[in-house]
């Protein structure tokens, strides 16, 4: 199959990849190789033919080292289930990101995400959505509703991430909230917290981003016209060690900072502020797929104003390239 490979030093595209589809016909349990990666989904499995993957920026640190990562990367995408159970074959879908071990306690307590067992579709020793083809296990498979066009549903994993701080912290109406940060992660937490009622504020530098995060109905500030001002909750999106200290500096006492960016490398910051005005802090990372879908679904998110080009999986290097750039929105690879 075709599919883009990450060999540690370089990222390359290869007409001829070892595909999952073979590996996945061998049933008896034995250790299987997919990919170059050498890793093992659990079965059961389903193998997804990739119509569309989205570049993140958490690929683009893979590629400057993050996770030591090799393989086929890409976690963020749509498909059509080609080998799997009966009722999944043929319907399209979205897959959650990480694989669990099926048997430790974080597993049998439904939180795979953190098992520590786990491997992480093209982040963590399992092959990802950069190709022709991926193998997802069954479980982790929600289908799509047939109102959500493919260039919407590949949204579907980084709003799930942002829906996960609504399971985090109890949001009330009135309730002042800050997202930091204009990018992709950004909007999509602005857009997810809306929901909530809360009232939400989006500070970032770009007036182009902004506009497109007001254009989905919330308030925006840029970061030139910034006075300082506390927030109950503030949400750091901005993806740069930067952001960590401003989004400290507007938290009143008592609240919360809710901290979204994965950053490679160290931050450096006085955390005393968070002693002296008792902040929370709460991390939080990969979300549910089923309120994503369903905010999808009901036109409650608006996401494809965030698509900057489509280019074909064969043109993926330059696309990583672009999606590099400074400012870009989010580049997607259609696979199909
Ligand atoms: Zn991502
Ligand atoms: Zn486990």
């Amino acid at each position: 199959m075709r599919a883009l490979v990450w060999n540690g030093h370089e990222l390359r595209f290869d007409p001829s990849h070892p595909s999952p589809l073979f590996n996945s016909q061998i049933e008896d349990g034995s250790p299987q190789t997919v990919g170059a990666t050498g890793s093992r989904p659990p079965l059961p499995r389903a193998v997804i033919k990739v119509h569309l993957a989205g570049i993140c920026s958490t690929d683009l640190q893979i590629f400057k080292g993050y996770m030591g990562f090799k393989g086929v990367p890409g976690h963020e995408f749509v498909g059509s289930v080609s080998e799997g159970p009966r009722d999944l074959v043929g319907q399209r879908v979205v897959g959650e990101i990480n694989f669990g071990c099926g048997e430790c306690d974080y597993c049998r307590r439904d939180l795979t995400r953190h098992c520590p067992n786990r491997t992480v579709m093209g982040i963590l020793n399992a092959d990802g959505a950069f190709a022709e083809y991926v193998a997802v296990p069954v479980e982790n498979i929600h289908v799509v509703p047939e109102s959500v066009p493919d260039e919407e549903a590949v949204f579907t994993e980084p709003l799930a991430a942002a829906f996960e701080i609504l399971t985090q912290v109890q949001l009330d109406p009135g309730d002042e909230v800050l997202v930091l940060g204009d990018g992709k992660l950004g909007n999509l937490c602005a857009q997810a917290l809306r929901l909530s009622g809360a009232k939400i504020t989006a500070l970032g530098k770009h007036a182009e981003k902004l506009a497109l995060i007001k254009k989905a109905g919330v308030r925006t500030i840029q970061l030139k016209d910034w006075k300082p001002r506390l927030f109950d909750i503030v949400v750091e999106a901005t993806g740069s060690a930067n952001g960590l200290e401003l989004a400290l500096s507007a938290v009143r006492p008592r609240g919360t900072l809710i901290l979204k960016s994965t950053i490679a490398g160290n931050h450096q910051v006085s955390l005393a502020p968070v002693v002296i005005n008792e902040i929370n802090v709460i991390g939080s990372r990969c979300g549910p797929f089923p309120d994503a879908l369903a905010a999808l679904a009901a036109r409650q998110v608006s996401v494809t104003p965030l698509i900057e080009a489509i280019y074909s999986l064969n043109d993926g290097v330059a696309a990583v390239d672009h999606a590099g750039k400074r400012g870009a929105r989010k580049i997607l690879l259609r696979a199909l």
